[in-house]
Order: C-alpha cells, then sequence, then structure tokens
C-alpha cells in the first residue's frame, strides 16, 4: 500500500492507495503504445499547446499542489513555489524550442551522379520519435524531476507517450498532478495513452513496466542503488532498450590557491549554503571539497566549519533517507582516517539532520572507495591536497560526476588548462564561479556526466537537448516527394 506521510512527523496523513497490479501497468503500457503513432505524427504545434497546457493548469492549481508537496516532501513553500515555477518554465520552454523546429530538423544530402563514393543517392536524416517512454520520479523534487518533471516534458516534446511511475515519497502529489495531466490530455483532443500513470511502493512496479515489451526507453532519476537495477533490467529485455538514468553524484569542489586571495570567508559561507540547501538533499549538493594543503586552506577549512555549524537544516524528505543519511555519517564518523569537523556527536533523534563536515588526507580519500560514494544529505568531506596533480588524482578516484567546481582558475596556466582538462574528463557540467546546486533549464545545459553520474553521459536530462533523448535518427534513402514534403514530421 501507499500512504500519504507528513515529512516532517511522519505521521500517515491523507490517503491510502494500492500499488498498480500487473493488470494495470500493461493497460497503462497498452494504451501508450495506442497512442503512439497518433502523437508520433502530431504537428510540432499541436505538442507545443499540450506543454503550454500543461504548464497553465500547474499553475492554475497551484496552492492545493504546493501545500500537498510540502506536507509530503518538508522542502518548504517558498523552494516548493520555486520548484513549480521551474516545472511550468521548463513546460514552456520545450514548447518554444518545438516551434522553432529543432525536433523535426532535417538533413538533406542531394543525389550526386556517378559511382560511390563520390556519386550516392539522395539521403534525408529525420528523426523518429522512439515510442512509450517509462518515467521514473525522484522524490527529491516533487515537480521538476517528477510526474510533470523535465523527463516528462522533453518526452512529450519529442512525441512520445509517456508512463510515469510516482515516487512513493509523494503519493497524493503525483496522483493529483498526474489527473491534472489526464484532465489537459483529454481537453487537448489526444489520446488518454499520451500520458498514464502507475504507483508503487516496491520495486516490482518499477520493473514490470521496464519489463514490458511495447516500452521503448527509460527516463529515471534518482539514486545510483535503483538506477543501477533498473538499468540492469531494461539491458537484459529479449529486446533491450536505452535507459536514461541520472544517478547521485558528489560534485566535487576545487578551492585553488588564487580563490583564497582575498574573499575565501566569504566563499566560505556561499559553499556552506550549498552544503545544506534542501538539507543537502540535491543530487548537485557539493560534496567533497579540494583545499590546499597550507594555511590559507586552514583558514578556509576554519570558515567553512564556523559556517556550517549552527545552520539548521530542515526535516528530511522521509524517514528512510533520514535513516541512510544518519547510517552513512556514522560511518564516516568512526572512520579513523576522518576528523571530524562537524556534528562529531550524533543526535539521530532531532527532528532534522545537523550538518557533517570531516576532513581526510588526499591518499586516504584516494584509497578508500567507500569515501567516494554520495551521502544523500548535509554532509561533505574536506579533502586537503598538496598539488595540481593530487588534486587531478582525487577527481580521478571520484571517477564521473554530475559537477566539478572549480574556483580560482581564471588565469591561464600550465596548471589550470590541466585542471580543466580533468575537471571536464570526468563532470558533465565544469563551473568556475559560484556553487553547484542551481541547475538552469536552457539550450547549452548538460546535465550529466561520465558513470556513476549518468549512465548515458551524451545525453542530458536538464535542458533542451534532452529532447534528442527520445528521438531516433533514421536516413530516407531516395524517399518519394510527398515524404521529403512532411519535412521531418513523422507520418
Ligand atoms: P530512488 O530511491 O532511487 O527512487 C527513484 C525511483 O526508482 C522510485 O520510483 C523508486 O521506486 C524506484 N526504484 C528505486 N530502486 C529501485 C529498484 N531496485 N527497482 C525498481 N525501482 C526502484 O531515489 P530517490 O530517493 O527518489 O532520489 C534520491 C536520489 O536521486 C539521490 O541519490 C539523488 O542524488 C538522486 N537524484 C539525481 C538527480 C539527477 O539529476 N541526477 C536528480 C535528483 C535526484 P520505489 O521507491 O517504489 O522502489
Amino acid at each position: 500500500m501507499l500512504q500519504s506521510v507528513e515529512a516532517r512527523t511522519g505521521v500517515a496523513v491523507g490517503g491510502r492507495w494500492a500499488e498498480s497490479t500487473a493488470f494495470e501497468i500493461d493497460a497503462a503500457v497498452q494504451a501508450a503504445a495506442d497512442a503512439s503513432d497518433v502523437f508520433a505524427a502530431s504537428t510540432a504545434s499541436a505538442r507545443a499547446a499540450l506543454l503550454r497546457a500543461l504548464a497553465d493548469a500547474l499553475e492554475a492549481d497551484r496552492e492545493a499542489l504546493v501545500a500537498i508537496a510540502d506536507r509530503e516532501s518538508a522542502l518548504g513553500l517558498p523552494r516548493l513555489n520555486g520548484e513549480l515555477d521551474r516545472t511550468s518554465f521548463q513546460l514552456r520552454g520545450f514548447a518554444e524550442v518545438l516551434e522553432r523546429g529543432t525536433a523535426h530538423a532535417v538533413i538533406d544530402d542531394p543525389a550526386v551522379d556517378g559511382a560511390p563514393p563520390m556519386g550516392r543517392p539522395r539521403l534525408t536524416r529525420v528523426r523518429v520519435p522512439v515510442g512509450p517512454v517509462a518515467m521514473f520520479s525522484a522524490s527529491n523534487f516533487p515537480f521538476a524531476f517528477s510526474v510533470l518533471g523535465g523527463d516528462t516534458a522533453s518526452a512529450l516534446a519529442a512525441g512520445c507517450p509517456v508512463v510515469v511511475k510516482g515516487h512513493p515519497a509523494h503519493p497524493e502529489l503525483s496522483r493529483r498532478t498526474a489527473s491534472i495531466a489526464q484532465e489537459v490530455v483529454r481537453a487537448q483532443d489526444l489520446p488518454a495513452g499520451v500520458f498514464q500513470f502507475v504507483q508503487g511502493g516496491s520495486i516490482e512496479v518499477g520493473v514490470t513496466l521496464v519489463q514490458s515489451p511495447a516500452i521503448a526507453a527509460v527516463a529515471f532519476t534518482g539514486s545510483f542503488k535503483g538506477g543501477t537495477a533498473l538499468a540492469k533490467v531494461a539491458a537484459e529485455r529479449p529486446r533491450p532498450i536505452p535507459f536514461y538514468g541520472e544517478l547521485g553524484s558528489v560534485n566535487p569542489l576545487v578551492v585553488l590557491p588564487a580563490a583564497l586571495e582575498g574573499n575565501g570567508a566569504e566563499l566560505a559561507v556561499a559553499l556552506a549554503g550549498s552544503i545544506c540547501l534542501g538539507a543537502g538533499q540535491f543530487c548537485t549538493s557539493p560534496g567533497v571539497i579540494l583545499v590546499p594543503n597550507d594555511a590559507a586552506g586552514d583558514s578556509f577549512v576554519k570558515a567553512l566549519a564556523d559556517a556550517l555549524r549552527p545552520m539548521q537544516p530542515h526535516a528530511m524528505l522521509s524517514a528512510a533517507i533520514r535513516a541512510t543519511f544518519e547510517r552513512g555519517v556514522a560511518q564516516w564518523r568512526s572512520a579513523p582516517q576522518l576528523k571530524p569537523l562537524v556534528g562529531d556527536t550524533a543526535d539521530a533523534t532531532s527532528p532534522a539532520p545537523q550538518p557533517f563536515l570531516a576532513e581526510v588526507s588526499a591518499a586516504d580519500f584516494i584509497a578508500s572507495h567507500a569515501l567516494h560514494e554520495e551521502a544523500f544529505g548535509c554532509a561533505a568531506l574536506v579533502v586537503r591536497v598538496a598539488s595540481t596533480k593530487e588534486i587531478i588524482e582525487v577527481l580521478k578516484a571520484i571517477g564521473g560526476s554530475l559537477t566539478v567546481t572549480l574556483w580560482g582558475a581564471e588565469a591561464e596556466t600550465d596548471e589550470t588548462r590541466r585542471l580543466v582538462r580533468a575537471a571536464t574528463q570526468v563532470a558533465g557540467r565544469v563551473l568556475f564561479k559560484g556553487v553547484p546546486t542551481g541547475v538552469a533549464v536552457t539550450a547549452a545545459q548538460h546535465h550529466g556526466g561520465p558513470f556513476p553520474a549518468s549512465t548515458q553521459p551524451f545525453t542530458t536530462s536538464v535542458g533542451y537537448a534532452a529532447l534528442d533523448r527520445f528521438l531516433r535518427p533514421v536516413a530516407l534513402q531516395d524517399a518519394p516527394s510527398w515524404l521529403i514534403e512532411r519535412k521531418g514530421v513523422p507520418c
């Protein structure tokens, strides 16, 4: 059973719902498959109208949606209102992208007379929607990475029906958002299969959905554990399908000596705020801070600890997420190679988590694989580094991350070039200013990165390039004129 729970108190409130049965999942996937051809052949302007209507409907129900989201997530009204704004902005953004013709862009190479390799037939490269997409919501963004979040927006923009699996941590919000979406689809005169919804609080629902033969791709945002388990299911199907998994990340932030000349204290305060933002429940939360092993570095670490210590994060998303956080911090607390700086005593009974910060040498960090894993919550490790070479070794040990931040790389030197090269090799986004929490929705955005940040590092789940995940290229050779005249719109 699914139960709506008040995140701040753990008390069950509101409704209780049964998980979707195998029969219901099959019916949802079948409806999506039945709608697939009609929706694929819809015009860009019809899909733009759908996306705008979804944005309008979300905003029209803002008050009720945000109140439920706050109750089920404890994320607070300002943050949730902002997240709803981002979600509707994103839906409208994809509508604009569609109207610019991006989804149906064509590459047309005219025929050339003569023998190959110079001579060739006419080739017209178009893109076709892959078909029904299974979409897995994350718990930590009840709007932006949930039922009508970026994965749903980009799949619908591409012309693919979606079957959303709601997250069990916000079941009431998921159901209400899904019913808004279904109403909009109906009002737009589209087949109901364009948007389908299933729910579950056990792994069977997700596994059954991914195994459904008519599902053509999976979009997943969530934990490393869940993402890798479902990626395996997608790969082991008789017909394997693409699994676009955006997983957790430790988001290393490198503080170079140049950054500490003058404004180290200010940077420490900004960083402490980023570590505690949303109680640290951001996939882009800075989890590993590389600091020079010198006197300026000592002062920065002290300023960071002083800024972090009094912070009072809000309650976490669920009791299970809080318990995992406390377990992870307890392990760090007892690790002999770590020197605790903040949160060195446990208080698992308090309603909200305490920030945690500890220091470790580069050598010990590199040697301990457990320290490279995301601790989802307001915890970070300071890694003391003595050279550019050591920074690069730490980044390589981490391996793959949504972001790397380089503070103090303004001057072009051999060292900053080497660091930028190392950062771009492990991250999908490299920042030179600011903090990694906050991911702008724009055409140039890349939210992904080498495994384990993403299972498909060439794709992004945020920004308008997210559309490309659901459009498969097809080369039409010597196509008849009626097909060319469709200008890339599938028939
Ligand atoms: P989660 O527990 O992995 O849940 C995500 C979805 O996967 C849920 O629908 C969950 O359903 C399902 N699931 C999990 N394990 C499964 C399994 N073994 N088999 C089948 N389904 C499974 O993640 P979360 O707690 O919602 O989100 C927190 C994590 O997401 C953090 O690690 C965070 O960094 C990451 N995240 C990443 C991004 C990004 O853009 N890369 C964004 C936000 C969050 P059930 O609970 O019903 O099993």
